[in-house]
C-alpha cells in the first residue's frame, strides 16, 4: 500500500520520454475507491451490463449541466456542437467509446471526480457494505446502489477518459487499469483526439466481455436501460 496521499504527484515519466509531450502524472486513488475498485474487479456480480446505464447517465448529466449553465452563459455553446451521446463499438478489438458533448472536466475535476468518493450513490454503497455481515453481499449491493463511473471496471481492463471543459484551454486524459491502485493524468496532445468540448470514454474490454462491443447488443441495452435519456444516443460500428 502506498502512503502517498491522494492528489500528490509522486512520479513523472518525463525523463523516460524522448518526446516533447507534457509528462503523465500518477495519482493514488482515495483508499475507499481502491476498496471499491477491488470489489468491482473481483466480484462475482453477474449483471455487468449495468455499466452502460451508469456511463450514459453520466454523459446525460454532463449534457444537462452544460445546458443549464448555457442559459446564463451562452458562450458555452457558441461552437454550435450538438448536445448528444455517441457510442462506437469496435468488436474486433473489443473497444467501446462513449462520447458526450457535455460540460467536460478540468484537470482538478478529473482528480476529484474520478479518484475519490465524491458522490452519494457510491458512498451509500460502501456504508451498506460495511454494515452488512453477509459474505457475498457486495453483489447485491452493486445492483442496489450502482457504483457510477467505476462500474466501467466491471467489463474493462483499461479505461481512458479524454475530456475538455470550457473552463480550461487544455484537454486532459485520465487513464486507469482494473488491478491498479493508481491512475494517471496527462494532457491530450494527439490532434485526432481533440474534442470541441465534452468527454470521451474508451473502454478496453476484458477478454471475456468483448461481446459487449457489438452494436446490436449496445442498442438493445440502450433501449432497455436508457430510453428516458433526453439527449439523442447514436450507436455505430467501427469499420473492420
Ligand atoms: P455520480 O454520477 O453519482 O456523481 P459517478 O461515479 O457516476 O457519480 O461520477 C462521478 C463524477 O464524475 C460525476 O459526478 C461527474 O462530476 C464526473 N463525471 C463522470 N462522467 C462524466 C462525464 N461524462 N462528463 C463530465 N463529468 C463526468
Ligand atoms: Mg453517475
Amino acid at each position: 500500500k502506498s502512503e502517498f496521499p491522494l492528489g500528490i504527484r509522486y512520479e513523472s515519466t518525463a525523463a523516460a520520454s524522448e518526446s516533447s509531450d507534457p509528462p503523465s502524472e500518477k495519482y493514488e486513488y482515495q483508499a475507499e475507491v481502491s476498496r471499491l475498485m477491488d470489489l468491482i474487479v473481483n466480484s462475482l456480480y453477474s449483471n455487468k451490463e449495468v455499466f452502460l446505464r451508469e456511463l450514459i447517465s453520466n454523459a446525460s448529466d454532463a449534457l444537462d449541466k452544460l445546458r443549464f449553465l448555457s442559459v446564463t452563459n451562452s458562450e458555452l455553446i457558441k461552437d454550435e456542437v450538438d448536445l448528444d451521446i455517441r457510442i462506437q463499438a469496435d468488436k474486433d478489438n473489443g473497444i467501446i467509446t462513449i462520447t458526450d458533448s457535455g460540460i467536460g472536466m478540468t484537470r482538478e475535476e478529473l482528480v476529484d471526480c474520478l479518484g475519490t468518493i465524491a458522490q452519494s450513490g457510491t458512498a451509500k454503497f460502501l456504508k451498506a457494505l460495511k454494515e452488512s455481515k453477509d459474505a457475498g453481499a457486495d453483489s447485491n449491493l452493486i445492483g442496489q446502489f450502482g457504483v457510477g463511473f467505476y462500474s466501467a471496471f466491471l467489463v474493462s481492463d483499461r479505461v481512458v477518459v479524454s475530456t475538455k471543459s470550457p473552463k480550461s484551454d487544455k484537454q486532459y486524459v485520465w487513464e486507469g487499469e482494473a488491478n491498479s491502485s493508481s491512475f494517471t493524468i496527462r494532457e491530450e496532445t494527439d490532434p485526432v483526439n481533440l474534442l470541441p468540448r465534452g468527454t470521451r470514454l474508451t473502454l478496453h474490454l476484458k477478454h471475456d466481455e468483448k461481446p459487449f462491443a457489438h452494436p446490436e447488443r449496445i442498442q438493445r441495452l440502450v433501449k432497455n436501460y436508457s430510453q428516458f435519456v433526453s439527449f439523442p444516443i447514436y450507436t455505430w460500428q467501427e469499420k473492420g
